[in-house]
């Protein structure tokens, strides 16, 4: 490689590209959180969850936190809720590779009823804590458009107490001014109980994630 302008060296004295060593960073950092007890959340998950998807990212997406099938596999979004998703994506013309994902908190939290592990939402202290990764995530990828899935993700994100009816598929600014989008979580979708308003919200998140396509394709975000 010629070394050119965007060239930095990096902490082992390695020169490289400016997005090869992005990549390197947040590989770092994906090493680092499988490490971390900043929170007690670690004790009981069964491994980290951390974000994954291109560096060159236009949209990030921010859940909550990992699920059963997230924890059990250490990847986002896997489970039944990463499938309505995926659904909304693909209804978007987007494919999951093209998106950045991860969570304000990267370890399960859950209450044990019988073999059942039951989410438990994270408190104040476990988002401010973990939130300590997703500024890196943040930094390291710096996504055109950050969507935060559900208003744990928004408030955290937006850092104020948000009401997701009426944010819901407003364009906005996140923490350090950041173009943002907020919409539901895709598992509240699947605990609507009747099909009609199941097949209603569904389609306002696929319109959410439209939405957001659109913001990054214009620029304008
Ligand atoms: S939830 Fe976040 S802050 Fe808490 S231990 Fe896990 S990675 Fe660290």
């Amino acid at each position: 490689m010629t070394p050119g302008s965007s060239d930095v060296v990096s902490k082992t004295g390695k020169r490289m590209s400016e997005q090869n060593h992005r990549a390197e960073m947040l590989a770092a950092a994906a090493t680092e959180a499988a490490r971390c007890q900043r929170c007690p959340l670690f004790r009981n998950a069964t491994q980290v969850v951390f974000g994954e998807g291109p560096l060159d990212a236009a949209i990030m997406m921010v859940g909550e936190q990992p699920g059963d099938q997230e924890d059990r596999t250490g990847r986002p979004f896997v489970g039944p809720a990463g499938r309505v998703l995926d659904e909304a994506l693909a209804q978007a013309g987007l494919e999951r590779a093209q998106i950045y994902i991860t969570n304000v908190v990267k370890h399960f939290k859950y209450e044990q009823r019988g073999k059942r592990r039951l989410h438990k939402k994270p408190n104040q202290s476990e988002i401010e804590q973990c939130r300590w990764w997703l500024d890196r995530e943040l930094a390291l990828v710096s996504p055109k458009l950050v969507v935060a899935l559900g208003v744990t993700a928004a408030e955290a994100l937006s850092g104020r107490r948000l009401v997701l009816s009426r944010s819901r598929g407003q364009p906005m600014r996140f923490l350090g001014d950041r173009p943002g989008l907020v919409t539901q979580h895709p598992s509240a979708i699947l605990r609507v109980p009747d099909d009609a308003a199941r097949r209603r919200a569904f389609a306002e998140f696929a319109q959410d994630v439209q939405a957001a396509r659109k913001l990054t394709e214009a620029g304008n975000s």
